[in-house]
């Protein structure tokens, strides 16, 4: 099912939505428990799983009287087992399987996937193939098989609501319009902790410079991407799935300010634009209420004050990531896989102190370069990228010791 179409809610109007919130710890978990829990009259969270964290998780269980919660995580789940900390009568669920259960709950009517990474995908196919809606935040699992994942989707008659703010921006932006009015999508990029930096100093650019965003307060992961513009990349690549839309068709501009999320330009030359303070509990309030608007969490753009928008062109001699992900986006096959999984190789590598800064692009080309790429048959054949780009950016990573 393509994004864009509106389905009926399949839940009835007037009931509580039940929420099953999949890294329910991290940054966009935090943020939609503040919508959660201010939507209370329409939102009920039924069930929650993070990876490691399970005394934040034993905390998020006991406030909102959650009854189901997994631990990704062997040990920390035994710990947890251990620990006592859950609610009595609480069901802890382990590992990828653990995840896999909360994600098809008979009594849950939408699943958030919030996990970093690809861990979320298994999740959220079994989810799709549960016939839940699935609000989307984890944008690794639509590069790496969003051909799957769409297609799962529109087999079940499954609708998937974008959580992304430029995503969600976009869907907001089309609802009533077919996608075949759509000339092209303009997805907007902050630039980053390093938008304002010389090119020269970025060799010597640290993990802590570059999670200090200018607009956003997000997890490490995404911060590095953004430092990058890997992120926006990654973005391009899911809008084309979740939208139907060519790979030219998929196009970015850097706007520091980060209240306009998105241009959707149509055919005849006009174009509409989402605004919204950089604060991810509106994208997540519409993505969870959706088809309803109810009041927002935090207050919109103040516009008694003086409001900038400024938007100039992504000049990827600065950010060979962006060059890279378009390449892969538009060659297609698995490269956007390879892409992904090289990226998240060298974050961690980069994150661990392990890399300098400036080897990100260079691991994440070095794999493209050593791929033949291919149409994938099915997930396997993407799965086996994936594993084989790891694979191949760990050794790279090494040499940089
Ligand atoms: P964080 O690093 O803040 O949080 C990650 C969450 O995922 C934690 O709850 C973590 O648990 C959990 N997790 C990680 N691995 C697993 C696993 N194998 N099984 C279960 N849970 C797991 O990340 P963000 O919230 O920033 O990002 C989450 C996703 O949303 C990413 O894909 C990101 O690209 C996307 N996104 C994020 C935005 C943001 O504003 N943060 C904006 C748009 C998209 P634990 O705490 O135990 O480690
Ligand atoms: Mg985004």
């Amino acid at each position: 099912m393509n994004a864009a179409d509106a389905l009926p809610s399949p839940t009835p109007r007037g009931s509580r939505k039940r929420v099953v919130l999949l890294g329910a710890t991290g940054s966009i978990g935090q943020n939609a428990l503040r919508v959660i829990a201010s939507h209370a009259d329409r939102l009920e969270l039924v069930g929650v799983a993070a990876h490691s964290n399970w005394r934040g998780l034993a905390e998020i269980a006991r406030e909102h009287g959650v009854r189901d919660a997994a631990v990704f995580d062997p040990g920390a789940f035994a710990d947890a087992r251990d620990s006592g900390s859950f609610p009595e009568g609480t069901r802890l669920l382990q590992g990828a399987a653990g995840l896999t259960e909360l994600s098809t709950l008979p009594k849950a009517d939408v699943v958030l996937v919030a996990v970093v990474g690809t861990a979320g995908l298994e999740p959220a196919l079994a989810a799709i193939d549960a016939g839940k809606d699935l609000a989307l935040a984890s944008k690794e699992i639509l590069v790496l098989a969003g051909k799957f994942i769409m297609e799962a989707a529109r087999r079940r008659g499954t609708r998937i609501l974008p959580i992304d703010s430029e995503h969600n921006a976009v869907f907001q932006c089309l609802e009533g319009h077919p996608g075949a009015g759509v000339r092209r999508i303009v997805l907007t990029a902050s630039g980053g902790a390093f938008r304002d930096w010389p090119a020269e100093k970025l060799r010597h650019a640290t993990p802590a410079d570059a999670l200090k965003h200018p607009n956003w307060s997000m997890g490490r992961k995404i911060t590095v991407d953004c430092a990058t513009l890997a992120n926006k990349g990654l973005e391009l690549i899911e809008a084309q799935w979740l939208f139907g839309l060519k790979p030219s068709q998929c196009t970015a501009v850097i706007h520091p300010q980060s209240l306009v999320h998105c241009l959707v330009e149509f055919n005849d030359g006009a174009m509409l634009a989402q605004l919204a303070p950089s604060s991810m509990v509106f994208p997540i309030q519409h993505a969870l209420l959706y088809p309803d608007r109810a009041g927002g969490v935090e207050p919109p753009i103040d516009f008694t004050r003086l409001v900038r928008f400024d938007f100039s062109p992504v000049d990827m001699g600065r950010y060979p990531m962006m060059r890279l992900a378009t390449e892969s986006m538009t060659a297609g096959g698995v490269a956007p896989a390879v892409f992904n999984a090289a990226n998240e190789v060298a974050v961690e590598a980069f994150l661990g102190g392990r890399i300098p800064f400036l080897a990100i692009p260079r691991i994440v080309g070095n794999a493209l370069g050593r791929t033949s790429n291919f149409e994938p048959g099915s997930l396997a054949d993407v799965l086996a990228a994936d594993k084989e780009a790891r694979r191949g950016a760990e050794a790279d990573a090494v040499s940089f010791k």
